[in-house]
């Protein structure tokens, strides 16, 4: 028996024999076209309308969230750009697979040096190409595996568009090497209700048709699984399912103390999802998001009415001005120069001190879109907050905007550590523990090879937070956590012993969380804080926390 272990990213177990996806796409090559240039041209322009017609028919099948992945990259395939660029590739003397081919390298540099969100879309770029690319080759398509029972799926990394073809019914979980959580797969996976290991590496030395466990909550991969565990992961996933139907309300411990659950939101588009699942606010609205794709600043207008949505929806709503730089570019914000290390460079309230204008029309535009709530329903921060000066700034600008409540995102390892100089100056933290992590560890965020050294579980970040939430206290002021970090059940459970305030998390991971934190008192929450932070490794402090809450097996977790 072998035992792979992944990130699981859609709770729900799958047992059944190893299958994996069929054709491989090869890379066109780099021969001199001696062809009909025109008549070249027009065959890759057709390939791309052929693919986007795929991709929107598979669209309106699919449905739902699938639908708008699968419509964006229609979209790209018929981006004029991209037509514009194969078009000169092609009269330059390449063939159209090869030009469509150096055509969409030249987008996925941009997208792959633009941050972790954007460059998350580079698989859904290049699953564009290759099929073009296919096409073009008259080379069979990556495709699903015929299968006469059901199976798991092991694969390199799973299109957006392949995975709008699984029949849950057919496909009982699927594992890939590569990929990430916040991948459009994992997204998607947990949207179909498809159990999902991702980030899995060794998955495919598993062999075709060997029987394998895949259980998307724990991120294991079993080969051979023994009975006893098939019928101990089942009865886990049951107990899940019945705890986490029945853990309804406002988020909190068994004993009464009150830690709401919020939402992570990139704009209205969120609020259903976020409703749906008992989101108690919004804890962290990424405004940015609004304007990735903007070469101007955002009107006044357009901002209100997307702040009075989510405003509307919900009846606390902590907004982060525009943190742009670094993983998220904005056009209309660019920093002062070519920088070296973008995440070290001007990017969040660093770059919009290079840019007062668009900080103090955002404020206005928040404070305007808050008129007619109560006056604690929208609390705005900032992101990238180094100490108590820039503190003081973004909440002297925040109250000339007539914003009331001012808090800042506590991100740069510096602000954790003089958190209590800052908690002077601001009404409420946020921990950013994405970024907390990047900057604490010293491994950028991007870099998939390390991602062992950004596990949130290592201790020192759990020392930053604690003396986060600990300055926080003291002034009496809230202390929020935004980070991924904040959706692991048992994370959740050591932050609220930790003494954080609120928790927010994109919207499916609230329920289990909320069975977590409602399965356990505050004191055996504050035991696994203890326990965590005495140990040495990331590890160890997991499994300390773990034994400290006695409830996590009847969770199945
Ligand atoms: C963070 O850094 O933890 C955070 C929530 O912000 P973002 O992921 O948007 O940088
Ligand atoms: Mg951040």
């Amino acid at each position: 028996m072998r035992e792979f272990l992944g990130t699981g990213v859609s709770p729900g177990v799958g047992v059944g024999p190893v299958r994996v996806m069929t054709g491989s796409v090869p890379v066109p090559p780099v021969e001199p076209f001696t062809g009909d240039r025109v008549a070249e041209t027009a065959r890759a322009l057709a390939a791309l309308e052929e693919v986007a017609q795929e991709l929107e028919s598979r669209a309106t099948a699919a449905g739902g969230e699938t639908h708008d992945v699968l419509a964006a990259q229609a979209l790209m395939a018929r981006d004029p750009d991209l037509a514009g660029e194969v078009t000169v590739g092609v009269s330059a003397g390449l063939s159209a697979a090869r030009a469509v081919y150096e055509s969409f390298g030249f987008y996925r540099e941009l997208l792959g040096g633009a941050g972790a969100y954007i460059s998350a879309r580079v698989a859904d770029l290049d699953d564009v190409r290759d099929r073009t690319v296919a096409r073009l080759m008259a080379h069979e398509e990556r495709g699903l595996p015929e299968s006469g029972e059901p199976y798991v799926l092991i694969t390199q990394d799973l299109a957006p568009a392949d995975l709008a073809l699984l029949d849950p019914a057919h496909c009982v979980a699927f594992v890939t090497e590569e990929g990430g959580p916040i991948g459009h797969t994992a997204i998607l996976a947990r949207a179909m209700g498809i159990p999902a290991i991702v980030a899995c590496p060794g998955a495919l030395e598993v062999p075709v048709g060997a029987r394998v466990l895949a259980d998307g909550a724990s991120g294991r991969l079993i080969v051979d699984p023994e009975p006893a565990q098939i019928d101990k992961a089942r009865a886990a996933e049951k107990a899940r399912a019945e705890a986490v139907g029945s853990a309804t309300g406002p988020g909190g411990t068994k004993d009464g103390h009150a830690v709401p659950l919020l939402a992570n939101v990139g704009g209205p588009k969120d609020i259903a999802s976020a409703l749906e699942h008992g989101a108690e606010g919004v804890g962290l609205f990424r405004s940015e998001y609004l304007f990735l794709d903007e070469a101007v600043p955002p009107g006044e207008a357009e901002q209100i009415a997307a702040y009075r949505a989510v405003l509307e929806a919900f009846p606390r709503v902590v907004v982060r001005v525009l943190d742009a730089g670094a993983d998220k570019p904005l056009s209309f914000l660019p920093p002062a120069g070519v920088e070296p290390n973008p995440a070290l460079g001007e990017r969040g309230l660093r770059l919009l001190r290079r840019h007062p204008d668009v900080l103090e029309g955002q404020l206005r535009a928040l404070a305007k879109a808050a008129e007619g709530f109560p006056p604690d329903r929208l609390r705005v921060m900032a992101p990238m907050v180094t100490d108590a000066e820039e503190a003081k700034m973004f909440t002297d600008k925040c109250r000339e905007a007539g914003i009331q409540q001012a808090g800042i995102m506590i991100e740069v390892p510096a602000a954790a550590v003089r958190a209590h100089d800052i908690a002077e100056e601001v009404d409420f933290f946020s921990l950013g523990t994405n970024d907390l992590a990047q900057y604490v560890f010293a491994v950028d965020r991007q870099v998939s090879s390390l991602t062992r050294l950004q596990d949130p579980w290592r201790p020192a970040l759990l020392d930053l937070m604690a003396h986060a939430a600990r300055a926080a206290t003291d002034a009496g002021k809230g202390c929020g956590v935004c980070g991924e970090a904040a959706a692991d059940p048992v994370m959740a459970c050591v932050l609220a012993g930790l003494g954080v305030t609120s928790l927010s998390m994109s919207s499916p991971s609230l329920p289990l969380v909320r069975a977590a934190l409602a399965a356990h008192t505050l004191a055996e929450c504050q035991e696994a804080a203890r326990a965590a932070r005495a140990a040495r490794t990331a590890r160890d402090a997991r499994a300390a926390a773990r034994a400290a809450l006695p409830a996590l097996e009847t969770l199945g977790l």
